[in-house]
């Protein structure tokens, strides 16, 4: 029998990954690259499209060179990117009106503490409260507790709308279009063709309505956001993408999946039963659930996500997150705290404790239980003790600290039995946070063989669209756990009282900038 090929692209937040799956879904090609960010100004964080999308044509071919294959010999494709990072073009040039502005950009701050704060918001979120106590509408109380965030499009958009003259220009004229990273990434594959996003990528604008599985209508009419300039929103794998247009790779290759990356990733950690935990630790630290067919409709400031759509088969995800992870890693080691993340355990376990201190991990402020970003970041508690490994020890802490605490919201809220969490991400292979994750959850912690999560949910996806495999328990049957950490509860008593000291840090650091 022919072997069949799926190609995979991943747009991650600092790298772009293609990869070759065979029918066995083992790598046989891979290539990656960097994704050049743009800091034009403290807090924008912006992607050049030339400059992505060259690096992506060129990624995509180090790939197929890598397998020695052709992107004739593609069975198929499917694409997984950052959520919520966007951009604004032409109808009729498909020329960008402004770079990406990315889901870590802090331009929109200002509106959306305004936001939050203002009277207006205040009234429409006690109006959904109301409509709640008389219907117990599950929409309606998620509505009364809705709280705008940066990492989320829907106010950055609206500071573009504001303050880009060729866009505001190109909405009075109906000349513009709207796309998340995905998007554009399908308008430009397709040749211009389709301007379309999955219901996973949508969801996480902040303007999609998880309950009605559409554009919300308020946010449109609140933040001027003009429904034509909307893609069309459409199930996660199906053949409605059509095919890369044969100037980019020389060959036309039918997509048959675009995601967005944590989606992507629960799929390739066979996150397919209501119950099952995923907790991805990249740049940001995005821990979720499949909670079914329900939207989640949270108090504590966790986000209810489209997980994926195929058909008749729609999967809500219930996420807790954190923007800051591995984006601490990478400036502690600016800073010259360490050489190499990978020391980075190592050095953290030379040291008894963290001496008394403790590091708050609020660079884009801090999600739930807070849900304050105003939050200031910051070392607690140095003193003349204190060495380069208590800070380290401090740093690595504080991501599992979090952690824990997204954990304690999601269990706080749901009604679920949780008995393992499968973790990825470049964060995953420090063995002292995986293993404080599993002290301070109480759960075992799986880690995969194959860490590259997102890559291997789209190679599952659209694999499973060829028919290559026959159902999500074949998949099940392929996955290959590489270490599994138990937790340890001498461990977690031990760090009690570390937990309430580093809590009370977080608290007042919270407000610190309002
Ligand atoms: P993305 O969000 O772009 O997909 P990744 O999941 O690839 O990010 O994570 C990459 C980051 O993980 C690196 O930049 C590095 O800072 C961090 N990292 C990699 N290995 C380790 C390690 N052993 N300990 C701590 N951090 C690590």
């Amino acid at each position: 029998m022919e072997e069949k090929y799926i190609l995979t692209l991943d747009i991650g937040t600092t790298t772009i990954r293609s990869f070759i799956y065979n029918s066995r879904a083992e790598a046989v090609g891979k290539a990656i690259d960097q994704v050049i960010l743009h800091y034009p100004q403290p807090g924008y964080v912006e992607i050049d499209p030339d400059e992505l999308w060259s690096t992506v044509v060129a990624v995509v071919k180090k790939s197929l060179q890598d397998a020695s294959l052709s992107a004739g010999q593609m069975s198929a494709m499917g694409i997984s990117t950052q959520r919520s990072t966007f951009i604004t073009w032409s109808r009729s040039t498909g020329k960008p009106f402004h770079r990406f502005i990315t889901w870590k950009d802090m331009r929109a701050d200002r509106l959306v503490r305004q936001w939050n704060d203002s009277y207006t918001w205040k009234l429409i979120k006690a109006g959904a409260y109301a409509l709640y106590l008389v219907t117990r509408s599950k929409r309606f109380r998620a509505g009364s507790a809705l709280k705008f965030m940066n990492s989320q499009t829907t106010l950055r958009l609206h500071w573009a709308i504001h303050n880009v003259p060729e866009l505001k220009a190109a909405i009075e004229d109906g000349d513009a279009m709207f796309g998340t990273l995905d998007c554009w990434l399908l308008y430009k594959l397709s040749g211009n063709k389709i301007h379309m996003t999955d219901v996973s990528s949508a969801s996480a604008t902040g303007f999609f309505d998880p309950f009605t599985m559409q554009w919300a209508s308020w946010a449109m009419t609140l933040f001027k956001i003009p429904a034509e300039a909307l893609p069309t929103v459409v199930d996660t794998a199906g053949d409605h993408f059509i095919s890369t247009s044969p100037a980019v790779w020389g060959h036309s290759i039918p997509i048959r999946s675009s995601m967005a990356d944590q989606t992507a990733s629960m799929w390739g950690s066979c996150c397919f039963e209501v119950g099952d935990v995923k907790l991805t630790m990249g740049t940001g630290t995005f821990f979720d659930i499949n909670t079914g067919s329900h939207p989640h409709a949270s108090v504590s400031g966790l986000y209810p996500v489209v997980g994926w759509q195929i058909g008749k088969e729609l999967v809500y995800s219930a996420e807790g997150a954190n923007s800051d992870t591995a984006s601490i890693i990478k400036w502690a080691q600016n800073l010259g705290l360490f050489g190499d993340p990978e020391e980075t355990a190592e050095i953290a376990q030379s040291v008894p404790d963290s001496d008394g201190v403790y590091f708050i991990p609020a660079f884009s402020g801090l999600g739930p239980p807070y849900n304050d970003g105003t939050a200031a970041s910051g070392f607690v508690g140095m003193k003349p003790s204190t060495t380069r490994a208590h800070l380290v020890r401090a740093v690595l802490e504080s991501l599992a600290f979090r952690t824990a605490q997204l954990y304690d919201c999601v269990r706080a809220e749901t009604d679920f039995e949780f008995h393992s969490i499968r973790l990825d991400g470049g964060v995953s292979n420090n063995d002292f946070v995986a293993q404080l994750v599993a002290d301070l959850t109480g759960l075992q912690v799986e880690r995969p063989v194959n860490v590259e999560m997102s890559s291997l949910g789209c190679a599952h996806i659209v694999g499973l669209q060829l028919g290559i495999w026959k159902s999500k328990e074949e998949l099940k049957s392929l996955r290959k756990i590489a270490s599994i950490l138990k937790p340890r509860r001498e461990a977690r008593q031990w760090y009690q009282a570390h937990i309430a000291r580093w809590e009370d840090a977080a608290r007042r650091m919270c407000g610190w900038y309002s």
